[in-house]
């Protein structure tokens, strides 16, 4: 059997690969103030308790090339077909934006299960948005600060909740799942 897949989606500089990261403890993933540098989708796995899981970063998005909003659509509907879970990724020191409502508009017609991650957390803004997150329509949220790696645990065990029996034995498949687009 293989491994569950977990997909990071959200509009660009709202701290997927940052949250990555910290998921899969090293600098794999690329991390700039600049929207749209992470260019390729980045696979890694998470061991966490009894589970083990792929983890997918998407990104890739030149907003100075590609029209913006294809860009996001094409990268996370790859990444969202992939995925048994979706951690929609939000920054709550920016609140909601139009780009936001395009990511929930694809997760609410892909019926995967989706948990809403709300980073940044530890940002002064963080207070003023965070209760606009719970209009997105989800039913799970889970509130983290990538940077300072806060509530991860709270995060990895709302994860593995998903996975039901899928819990990781030497005898699974533990290949990397890889690909190249
Ligand atoms: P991505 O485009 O969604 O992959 O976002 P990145 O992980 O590249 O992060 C974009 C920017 O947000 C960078 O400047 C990060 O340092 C910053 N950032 C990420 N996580 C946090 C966080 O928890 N708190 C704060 N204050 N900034 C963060
Ligand atoms: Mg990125």
């Amino acid at each position: 059997m293989s491994l569950p897949v977990v997909a990071l989606v959200g509009r660009p500089n709202v701290g997927k690969s940052t949250i990555f990261n910290k998921l899969v403890k090293q600098k794999l993933s690329i991390i700039e103030d600049t929207p749209g540098v992470t260019r390729d989708r980045i696979y890694s796995d998470v061991v966490y308790k009894d589970y083990k899981f792929n983890i997918i970063d998407t990104g890739g998005i030149d907003a100075e090339k590609i029209a913006f909003n294809d860009e996001i659509k094409m990268q996370a509907s790859i990444a969202i077909d992939e995925a048994d879970v979706v951690l929609f990724i939000v920054d709550a020191k920016e609140g909601i934006t139009s780009n936001d409502y395009i990511v929930r508009d694809m997760l609410k017609k892909s019926n995967k299960q989706v948990i809403v991650v709300i980073n940044k957390i530890d940002s002064k803004q963080a207070k003023e948005h965070i209760y606009d997150f719970y209009e997105l329509g989800f039913d799970e949220f889970v509130e983290v600060s990538g940077e300072q790696g806060s509530g991860f645990i709270e995060l990895c065990d709302a994860i593995i909740s998903k996975f039901e029996n899928r819990k990781y034995t030497e005898k699974e498949d533990n290949r990397l799942k890889f690909s190249v687009i």
